[in-house]
């Protein structure tokens, strides 16, 4: 017996419409255990007893899934209330015992003389100056870096 593509789709045919592997090979014109080795190298599903199950062919299933526990989407209120978490994942929140009102540490005066104090103003949030300090110290480091190059 040489298997062809055809006897295989016939074969697959009858295998899958539930007949005995002795009727299988009856049709086919081979031996029982032709059409046995043959479904077992093709990895034809394992089929129930030929006596029943061929209209049905349900096997229960152990477990329903329970669909209210997958990766289902939030109701759309839920999503709408929560952008602000995903800007949080991506901005590192500042530390909690930090003080609200930092001021600012800009140096005044020449360091050493009575007069030298800082600026104390309130620092914007995220520096240690008060606006107009972190504007200039901004400005101050861009200038040096021009001057270097
Ligand atoms: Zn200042």
């Amino acid at each position: 017996m040489e298997w062809t593509d055809d006897s295989i789709a016939r074969l697959r045919s009858l295998w899958a419409e539930g007949l005995s592997t002795a009727e299988i090979g009856r049709r086919l014109n081979i031996s029982k255990n032709a059409v046995v080795g043959k479904a077992h190298r093709l990895n034809l599903p394992a089929r129930p007893s030929p006596i029943r199950r061929s209209t049905g062919e349900t096997a229960p299933r152990p477990v329903a899934p329970k669909r209210t526990q997958g990766p289902t989407l939030p109701p759309l209120s839920a999503s709408v209330s929560q952008p602000v978490p995903v800007l949080r994942a991506i901005m590192p929140a500042p530390k909690p015992q930090q003080p609200r009102a930092t001021p600012c540490c800009w140096p005044i005066g020449e360091p050493g003389k009575p007069s030298f104090h800082f600026c104390n103003a309130a620092a914007v949030s995220g520096k240690p100056y008060c606006e107009d300090h972190a504007a200039i110290a901004y400005v101050r480091v861009r200038d040096k870096r021009e001057d270097v190059a």
